[in-house]
Formats: C-alpha cells, sequence, structure tokens
C-alpha cells in the first residue's frame, strides 16, 4: 500500500493566522498518527495578491510552530504548464469555453435567486451560447452540463468521520477553470497537485466542503485518483481571544511579537 500523503496547502496572500496554524497541525498530526508523509504546497498562483515574500513569510511561521514538512515545497506559480496541460485535455473533450463577461455584465444578466454554494450568482451562459472564438482575452468555463452528461453515475466522496457524501458539481454552473488573469485557477490547480503528489487525505477547512463537488467532477474527468477527506470545523472568534487580546489580531506574525510562544498556540488549539 502507498504511504499515506497529507498536505497543507497556503494561498500566500496574507500571513498565517491561527486558523490555518489549526489546519496544518491538524494535517501534521493525523500524518504522524498514521506513519504518512506531511507536505506543504504553496498555492500562489493568483499573481495578483500572492507575493515571493508572503511565500517565505509562511514557511517562516510553521517553521516557528515546529513543523516539518517533506522537501521540496511545491509552488504552484512554477508548474503552470501542467495546469495548461489538464486544461487541454477538458477542452479536447469539449468541455471548455470562452467567456468574455466582465463581473458587471454578469451581475446585469444573471438571475439573482439561482446561486451556487457561496452564494455568488449562477453564470447565466451567455457565452456558451454565443460561441467566441478565443482571440480577446477571455476566462475558460466548465460547460457543466455537458461534463456532468459524461457520468455514468453519481459522483461521491469519503468524508472522513461522515461517510460517503453526494457530491453535486451541477449546483456551481459553469465554473471557470481559467480566469482571464492568470489562465489558470484554484479548482484546476488543486486537483492537478493533489494527484500529482500523491495525496491520500486533504485534510482542509469547512469552507470548501461545497467545492469538493467540483474536484471530484475533473477527477473524474481527467482521470485522476480520489483521495479522502475530511473538512475540518473553522476556527472560531472565541479560540485565540485570549491569546489575541494582547497582539491585536491572530496572525501568527503578530501573536509572536507580542511575546506569544510555538507551545502555547499549539495548548490553544488542542495538540
Ligand atoms: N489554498 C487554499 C486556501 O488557502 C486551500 C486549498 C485546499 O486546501 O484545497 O484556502
Ligand atoms: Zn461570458
Amino acid at each position: 500500500m502507498l504511504t499515506p500523503a497529507f498536505r497543507f496547502a497556503p494561498s500566500p496572500n496574507g500571513r498565517l493566522h491561527l486558523g490555518h496554524a489549526y489546519s496544518a497541525l491538524l494535517n501534521a498530526a493525523e500524518a504522524e498518527r498514521v506513519g504518512g508523509r506531511f507536505l506543504v504546497r504553496i498555492e500562489d498562483i493568483d499573481t495578483t495578491r500572492c507575493t515571493p515574500e508572503l511565500a517565505k513569510a509562511c514557511l517562516e511561521d510553521l517553521a516557528w510552530l515546529s513543523l516539518a514538512w517533506e522537501e521540496p515545497v511545491r509552488f504552484q506559480s512554477r508548474h503552470l504548464v501542467e495546469y495548461r496541460a489538464a486544461l487541454a485535455k477538458l477542452d479536447a473533450l469539449g468541455l471548455l469555453y470562452a467567456c468574455t463577461c466582465t463581473r458587471r455584465e454578469i451581475a446585469e444578466t444573471a438571475d439573482p435567486a439561482r446561486r451556487d454554494a457561496e452564494g455568488q450568482v449562477l453564470y447565466p451562459g451567455t457565452c456558451r451560447e454565443a460561441g467566441h472564438s478565443r482571440d480577446a482575452p477571455h476566462a475558460l468555463r466548465l460547460d457543466m452540463q455537458r461534463a456532468c452528461a459524461l457520468l455514468n453515475a453519481p459522483l461521491t466522496f469519503t468524508e472522513l468521520g461522515e461517510g460517503e457524501v453526494i457530491a453535486d458539481p451541477a449546483a456551481w454552473g459553469d465554473v471557470i477553470l481559467a480566469r482571464r488573469d492568470i489562465g489558470t485557477s484554484y479548482h484546476i490547480a488543486v486537483v492537478v497537485d493533489d494527484a500529482l503528489q500523491g495525496i491520500s487525505h486533504v485534510v482542509r477547512g469547512r469552507d470548501l466542503f461545497a467545492a469538493t463537488a467540483i474536484h471530484r467532477l475533473l477527477q473524474h474527468l481527467l482521470g485522476l485518483p480520489v483521495p479522502l477527506y475530511r473538512h475540518h470545523a473553522l476556527i472560531g472568534d472565541e479560540t485565540g481571544r485570549k491569546l489575541s487580546k494582547t497582539a491585536g489580531d491572530r496572525s501568527l506574525a503578530s501573536l509572536r511579537e507580542a511575546g506569544v510562544t510555538p507551545e502555547e498556540i499549539r495548548r490553544e488549539l488542542g495538540f
């Protein structure tokens, strides 16, 4: 059997806070419990928000917590070619189309009552009908109906502690898989990397539970293995309030500056 593998995958668009620390510590603890590997992946494809300085700071914060991960760390910004290859595969299946809509155009044409799991209005499919060429700047959207028509059985995933869950990607509508500005997306990068890195256990925040349906669909379409999932509760306001009172906010950097020790943080978070 393959060695279990866990990953903590922060986006370096700000400093890590207590919620990140909880997720990282949980991944590392679970990896240790089952004799698995613990990896860190820097999800920095969004170059409009992520910086090398923040990525470096993320790793320093994790080291300060005395976490130890396998080297090398995977930086997603260095693997755009792999994400492009995955998009090309979906394109060859006829599942992608160019969308030139601005946010405003979508807001003006969408049905405000139809929303995805994150509360965003569903894309009304304007460009699917229009069939744009790819000359002008565009995003690539997944033709969700076509993609779901390729399924021969309902998609499911194992949510550890809960059991088998039915995934409903259709509820997301025609999601963007390649953003106009960066040419790729979180959804593509995360499924490609989890497969490439042999991740067996995806342990991450509850806020990503619904998006797992998209990930399951992409895994199916791209022929990728399916990890086990565990979406942990998000750290609430109560946790860390005592620590943050001295530090002003809940970033690990400001806690450290205020004299909070890694041991205190571990204790506060239950590790
Ligand atoms: N990079 C994502 C975030 O910081 C997490 C992705 C994941 O764990 O799948 O929210
Ligand atoms: Zn459009």
